[in-house]
């Protein structure tokens, strides 16, 4: 009886997979099969329901149209949840799958054609719940903490030149305006700060705003030329960008470009950066790069708007983009500015995320990385280890993601009036360059000591045993509980996985 009815229950969920079939289709056409399951199971609902099968809308098959599909696909999705068949199945979501399939002939393409790129709904690799070594944190993760990987000076000093632009992003973190600010440092200020980079050695990283809204960049540049400091740019990609300024840029010496992608449609690029246009501004300046021969960081900012757009912008980046890009860079939304109306992912899109940025960083033409989420070192590191990677090639790709808390932590940020932050997205109050050296102010200022200190961190940071070679966002801490010592929220490490690995 027992594998009678099994061998039923398997016949009718495969008769279920891909299609919705009406009771009385199935008692048509399968006339066998139908008799047999009532015998067995008294009656056909009965039968459908030991499957897991919802009787009640397999028999209503009509109300579930392609819009209502993709409507409960988009609303899975944004509740982060599952997207994998397996799981909704086990959730109990047999009906929409059959919907789904009938409408649009497969899960898959029901997910895509819900705007959701189909990995991000459905990857997920099960790394965090396995403990990194026999029984506790492995050996290679304890040399690595006891590293501490503290920066004796900044390796990027980055510089908000201005906060003028015309751009109008959802998620700007200067919340830029049109014209430029009374309070900007002016030329002569700037100047004497670039000797002071000068001193550090450390890279300058121009920013804004819209760097190109100032009409001294180009004597800037020049001066920073004959310094010998070098020089990242990260214009705004707008009309301003032009082949003329680029190659202006170029010949003032500038080692890269940073240029922004978040999006891998002109619809969606344009709605994000508030005006249309962008999407094309910024095609545009990648193949002036190319054509100029000038290495390319891309950024793409990571939200729950976003998300789904990351997988095109890399096929994009990939196929017709390398070179110039070097670098991708995925940014983690940092509530502020602007950005503080956007939401962040959900660990389970994060998880995928990850997941998906592990996979391509292995075949990617460019380096793969992320900006506010130092926890995708921690994954990158216990993934490398699954696969079996030997130390020494773990710890050399590791460390060029950057191992240790990074706000204030071998990066520094100075603003258009010249006040000092840990970082862009951590707007604590340093100092002000106009008042002490930036070198100062790295080396001995108190609140940049406790930022690099991960035995203060509180929380699930300061139990975590990966916290000195991640440290959480302390930007993202101080921009949702006002504490740059608690915890990361977009950590999606659970706390039984880092006790059980402390
Ligand atoms: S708990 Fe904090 S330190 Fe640990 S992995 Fe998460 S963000 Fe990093």
């Amino acid at each position: 009886m027992n594998k009678q009815s099994e061998k039923i229950k398997t016949d009718i969920r495969m008769l279920y997979n891909g299609s919705l079939k009406k009771p009385s289709n199935v008692a048509r056409e399968y006339p066998a099969l139908y008799s047999k399951a009532r015998k067995i199971f008294g009656s056909w609902k009965t039968a459908l329901e030991a499957c897991g099968i919802d009787y009640e809308k397999a028999r209503n098959r009509k109300k579930w149209s392609r819009e209502k599909v993709r409507r409960e696909i988009k609303k899975l999705h944004l509740k982060g949840q599952s997207l994998r068949l397996k799981e909704l199945r086990k959730n109990g979501k047999v009906s929409l799958i059959s919907a789904a399939a009938y409408h649009f002939g497969s899960w898959r393409k029901a997910v895509e054609s819900s705007d959701i790129h189909y990995s991000f709904g459905t990857n997920l690799s099960g790394i965090e719940k396995k403990r990194v070594g026999k029984n506790n944190i492995s050996a290679e993760i304890r040399m690595l903490n006891k590293q501490r990987f503290i920066y004796s000076k900044p390796i990027n000093v980055y510089f908000e030149i201005t906060i003028a632009c015309d751009l109008t992003c959802k998620h700007c973190r200067a919340e830029a305006v049109p014209n430029r600010s009374l309070h900007e440092m002016n030329t002569g200020e700037i100047k004497e700060f670039l000797r002071d980079v000068k001193e550090l050695g450390s890279h300058l990283i121009i920013s804004g705003g819209d760097p190109l809204k100032r009409e001294d960049l180009f004597e800037i540049l020049s001066y920073a030329k004959d310094l010998k400091i070098p020089v990242g740019v990260t214009p705004t990609t707008s009309h301003l960008a032009t082949y003329h300024k680029i190659k202006k840029m170029k010949e003032l010496g500038i080692y890269a470009l940073g240029i922004s992608l978040d999006g891998a449609t002109e619809k969606s690029q344009d709605s994000f950066r508030g005006v249309d246009g962008t999407f094309e501004n910024s095609i545009r300046a990648l193949s002036y790069a190319k054509e100029l021969n000038i290495p390319v960081q891309v950024n793409t900012t990571c939200t729950k708007e976003t998300i789904t757009e990351i997988e095109g912008i890399y096929k994009l980046l990939a196929e017709k983009f390398s070179p110039p890009v070097k670098r991708w860079s995925i940014f983690h939304l940092v509530p502020t500015g602007r950005g503080i109306n956007l939401q962040m992912p959900s660990s389970y899109q994060l998880k995928s995320l990850f997941q998906f940025l592990y996979e391509k960083s292995q075949k990617a033409p460019f380096r793969v990385t992320t900006t506010e989420a130092p926890h995708y070192r921690v994954y990158f590191v216990l993934k490398e280890k699954e696969m079996d990677k030997n130390k020494e090639e773990i710890f050399s790709k590791g460390r060029s993601l950057g191992f240790g808390v990074r706000d204030g932590n071998g990066i520094i940020f100075v603003s258009h009036k010249g006040d000092i932050y840990p970082s862009g997205f951590l707007s604590v109050f340093l100092g002000n360059v106009r008042q002490k050296k930036l070198s100062e102010v790295y080396k001995n200022n108190e609140i940049l000591q406790a930022i690099r200190n991960p035995d203060l961190f509180k929380g699930k940071c300061g139990i975590c045993p990966f916290r000195f070679i991640c440290g959480g966002s302390r930007a993202r801490a101080y921009a949702t509980k006002g504490d740059f010592l608690e915890t990361d929220p977009l950590c999606h490490f659970d706390e039984e996985f880092l006790k059980s690995n402390s």
